[in-house]
């Protein structure tokens, strides 16, 4: 193994970030970029042409507001180490995506509002986190406004998300009363200052919290902290890099996005405790990264992402060994070898050519359809990297089309855009028309542009009334057939042929799994 490929590797944390929308994601990935020198100052974008070629004009309305939030991957440096941070998109853009970048990071930070504490698409995206046991670390935002007792804040994340809590910083006061917070782990008081260009924070240095120091700069609220800790050291866990690392607990940081308070902390914890990239899984045996061989993954299709050439990008995880610009590669699925001469990388605001890139980086294909989600690509050995399944739907259209002539392009669009994970396709085992499953609903008006625009497809939505989907697996063969008559109208191949029970609500799902205890329901499933 070479040593730089060791050192590359251990500089890089490719991680994601998950919140509810609203909890603070755009603001904190602002700050963040902010300390990688990625953008000038928050809110202003100042491409550095010199150091970074073409910039594309995909991502002109995020330019527009200053920061490319939407784009993908954000790659920048801080301190000695490479990072790349994947955007898992929220608000009206999220979809299936979102959960399948989480296969492809290595760690997550979730971000909690404190006046709300624990939210639905943060519990969702956390049980993502726990079939991989990603690491989780955690920063509770807005501490500048009135919230939730902290206390109470991470008992609620600790019984929503069943992880550990550890906190390794602890607020002082909060809303108006709030005075920054107290560095558990350094003994330090970082105070906090309101104002949204702050890139540093006045430090205090105590010798424990019996110092008169923390009684001059706090006043009254000294002993209020004391008190508050005193509580703490009985309640809560101390931090364990090694529960962290098996995502059986998550530290947390309390801080202010928009005030750029208690972010650099946390940032500066996150590089120090995150996990580089690691071995992964494949069907055939476990990648490890410093393997001299390139491997990588594909865990996102984007289309259309540059108008004037309507290409599709893929966006592969490298897993091990170097990438080298224009190396060959064999897309394994189909067998056939690919030159990677026009690879991208991405930086936080545009994109480049890649020369050279390692383990935990992104890089973009571009392809003309014949990439699905979940592609390995080898120079030789096939392997198939596991952990990239699809996601249980819960939202379903049916499909009618317009025109009955045109049945062949639409069931070639679907399933083409089923395997760039755009949408998912049911067939029903009793009806002709598709029906179409997404986790975020936008997913459907994609799809509708998409049938327009690439197969010439004319076709309209209808309503039907499936609110949940699940595979079905049974090895014994009777039992199957069995469920399968009788549960007809409830039935339906997805793209791949696999058998999905389809649901009008989880209380309907829950008493048909009562019924067929033989029966296993899986909320993903593996591409194959
Ligand atoms: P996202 O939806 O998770 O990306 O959240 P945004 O970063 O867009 O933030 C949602 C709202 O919360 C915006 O109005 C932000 O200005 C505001 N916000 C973010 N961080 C803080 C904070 O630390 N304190 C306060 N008071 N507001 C914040």
């Amino acid at each position: 193994m070479s040593k730089e490929l060791q050192r590359e590797i251990e500089k890089r944390r490719t991680f994601g970030i998950i919140s509810h929308p609203d909890a603070g994601k755009t603001t904190l990935t602002e700050k963040l970029l902010l300390f990688g020198g990625a953008i000038q100052m928050a809110g202003t974008v100042k491409a550095r042409k010199s150091d970074r070629h073409a910039t594309s004009d995909w991502m002109s309305i995020e330019k527009e507001r200053g920061i490319s939030v939407s784009s993908s991957v954000m790659k920048f440096e801080y301190r000695d180490y490479e990072i790349n941070l994947l955007d898992t998109p929220g608000h009206q853009d999220f979809s299936e995506d979102t959960y399948r970048v989480l296969t492809a990071v290595d760690s997550a930070v979730m971000v909690v509002d404190s006046a709300k504490g624990v939210e639905p698409q943060t519990e969702k995206l956390m049980e993502v986190c726990r079939m991989r046991n990603t690491p989780v670390l955690t920063f509770i935002n807005k501490l500048d406004r009135e919230g939730l007792d902290p206390l109470e804040i991470l008992s609620d994340i600790e019984e929503k998300l069943q992880i550990e809590c550890a906190p390794l910083s602890w607020p002082i006061g909060m809303g108006k009363r709030f005075k920054g917070v107290y560095n558990l782990y350094r003994k330090e008081l970082n105070l906090f200052t309101p104002g949204e260009s702050a890139t540093s924070t006045e430090t205090v240095k105590i010798e424990s919290l019996d110092d008169p120091k923390l009684d001059e700069v706090l006043g009254r609220q000294a002993d209020e902290l004391r008190e508050e800790i005193e509580l703490l050291e009985g309640a809560a866990n101390p931090f364990s890099l090694d529960d962290y690392l098996k995502a059986s607990q998550t530290p947390v940081f309390f801080g202010s996005a928009i005030n750029n308070f208690g972010v650099q902390e946390m940032l500066d914890a996150f590089v120090e405790l995150a996990p580089a990239p690691g071995p992964r899984e494949s069907t055939e045996r476990v990648v490890d990264p410093a393997e001299e061989e390139f491997s990588g993954f594909v865990f996102k299709i984007q289309a259309n992402m540059d108008p004037a050439h309507r290409d599709r990008i893929a966006f592969l995880r490298i897993c091990s060994g170097k990438f080298n610009k224009g190396m060959k590669v064999r897309h394994h699925r189909i067998g056939k070898d690919v030159n990677l001469s026009k690879a991208t990388i991405f930086m936080a605001q545009d994109r480049a050519h890649v020369e050279e890139a390692y383990p935990g980086d992104i890089i973009g294909l571009h392809n003309h359809g014949t990439i699905k989600i979940g592609d390995t690509f080898t120079p030789k050995e096939p392997l198939k990297f596991t952990g990239i399944p699809n996601f249980a739907p819960e939202h379903f259209r049916r499909v009618r089309l317009k025109d009955p002539l045109k049945s062949k392009q639409l069931q070639k669009g679907l399933i083409q855009l089923a395997e760039e994970g755009a949408v998912q396709v049911f067939k029903p085992i009793s009806g002709a028309e598709f029906i179409l499953g997404a986790v975020g609903v936008l997913q459907f008006d994609v799809t509708m542009e998409r049938l327009k625009a690439e197969y010439n497809v004319n076709a309209v939505y209808e309503s039907v009334d499936y609110s949940t989907a699940r595979w079905i697996e049974c090895d014994d063969r009777k039992l199957l057939d069995e469920f399968t008559s009788k549960n007809q109208h409830h039935l339906a191949h997805d793209a791949e042929g696999h058998l999905t029970y389809l649901a009008a609500s989880e209380w309907r799902l829950g008493h048909t799994m009562e019924q067929w205890e033989g029966v296993a329901f899986l909320k993903s499933r593996e591409h194959s």
